[in-house]
């Protein structure tokens, strides 16, 4: 019977596995992962898990029995070693060898380790898994004093977490804005704003020099000599796509595994989806690298189809979003290379949307505690982008109507 085997059971390996499914594979599935937990949703990690409003359980995408309903044999705390494309077999951590006909790589991304003297003391935690959130979980219990390293994303979700707990909060970030990669710098402004005005101290353009341990604070020294005295301290300074087996069996990787639209690997019977390629989407020139469930979950359809011999280019708008108190961020489109913004309504706690433009054209925006705009310009950026730039600021217009 043929088999296919996908490698990572997280939100890509999983839809991969159902997506094959599906559209009618009736042969053997196997889905492996190195975690304990069956599948789970990894955002609330950040959010409403570490804050204890859900529990693990809630955290998982299927019940039970759905991996034996659906004829998927799941296989948990398994890893896997080496992969053989000649012979079309690869190799589990315990000696054991297994043939595939069409194999799956959606082995995600690890986090960043902070590479300073102290690290590796245990009040310095990351943020990944569930096993990660919950030790964090516990450790935010009894600290008094934390510090976040990184002023990104999952940093500041857990600052956000850590301040509804009551805990004192310092951000500490490298460059001279938070969120510096990914959104415009009046969006920078607004977060910045919106974390002191609950609390938090914000030190920017501080590097980590070292994590001082004594009985009772763990010290964090930046190079300028600034020491913040902590019980806890979060890092949160990026992942590194999991791309190590790939590159052992000789499949390209640059900066993720390389795939193309098809999600094909360089390998003609290997695909890969997630967080740890570096694909092609038809609706951009330049390939990706892309960490968000709608990427793992849009490209991990993509690689079924094309594991099925029924390929489908990978032709998505990007999409994303944050929670931070009671603010949602929802980004839709890539901002880099844009070349002008227009911002509509006024940046503040009623919402707003920034536009990022290339040229005539709308590629990115960002929308913060307004759902309708987002989804409109989900639309908006699939149709190509163009629009009445003067329209976009007048907020009795509705949005929908623009690119009509
Ligand atoms: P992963 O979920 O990392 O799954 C890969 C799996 O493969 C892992 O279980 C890994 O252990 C396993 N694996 C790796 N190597 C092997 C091996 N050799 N053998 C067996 N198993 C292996 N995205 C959003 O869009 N919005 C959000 O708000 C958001 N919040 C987030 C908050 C947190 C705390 C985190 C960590 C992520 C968040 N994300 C968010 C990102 C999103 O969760 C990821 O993009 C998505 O989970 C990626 O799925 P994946 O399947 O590619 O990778």
């Amino acid at each position: 019977m043929t088999r296919h085997v996908i490698i990572g059971a997280g939100q890509a390996g999983l839809q991969v596995a159902e997506s094959l499914r599906k559209e009618g594979f009736d042969g053997e599935v196997v889905l492996i992962g190195d975690e304990s937990s069956a599948p789970y949703q990894r955002p609330p990690l950040s959010k409403k898990y570490l804050l204890g409003e859900v529990t693990a359980e809630r955290l998982l995408f299927r019940a039970a029995d759905h991996y034996a309903r659906q004829n998927i044999d799941l296989r948990l705390d398994t890893r896997v070693t080496a992969i053989h494309p000649s012979n079309h077999t690869l190799t589990l951590a315990d000696g054991t060898h297994l043939e595939w006909d069409r194999l799956a790589l959606t082995t995600g991304a690890r986090v960043r380790r902070l590479d300073v003297p102290g690290a590796a003391d245990p009040r310095v935690h990351v943020l990944r898994g569930v096993e990660d959130a919950e030790s964090l979980r516990q450790g935010l219990e009894r600290a008094a004093r934390v510090v976040v390293i990184g002023g990104g994303f999952i940093g500041l979700e857990v600052a956000a977490i850590a301040r509804k707990l009551g805990r004192e909060v310092t951000v500490v970030e490298a460059q001279s804005r938070l969120l510096p990669r990914v959104v415009a710098p009046l969006v920078s402004t607004f977060f910045h704003e919106l974390h002191t005005g609950h609390g938090v101290r914000i030190l920017l353009e501080q590097q980590v020099a070292a994590l001082v341990p004594a009985a009772d604070t763990l010290t964090v020294q930046t190079v300028d000599g600034t020491s913040i005295p902590a019980d806890l301290v979060v890092v949160g300074i990026g992942v590194i796509p999991n791309t190590e087996l790939a590159e052992a069996a000789g499949i390209v990787c640059e900066a993720g595994i390389v795939v193309d639209e098809f999600a094909r690997t360089s390998h003609p019977h290997i695909v890969s989806a997630g967080d740890c390629t570096r694909h092609r989407n038809l609706l951009f020139a330049a390939p990706h690298r892309l960490e968000s469930v709608q990427n793992a979950v849009d490209q991990a359809k993509v690689a079924a189809s094309t594991m099925l011999d029924a390929p489908v280019p990978y032709a998505q708008v990007p999409w994303f979003w944050s929670d931070q108190y009671d603010v949602k961020l929802q980004m839709v489109g890539i901002s880099a290379g844009h070349d002008s913004l227009i911002v509509r309504g006024v940046p503040g706690p009623d919402g707003f949307s920034v536009f990022y433009r290339s040229g005539d054209r709308v590629i990115a925006v960002d929308s913060i505690n307004k759902p309708a705009e987002h989804m409109a310009a989900r639309k908006l950026i699939a149709a190509g982008g163009r629009c009445d730039p003067e329209r976009l600021t007048d907020t009795s217009t509705d949005l929908k109507t623009l690119f009509q």
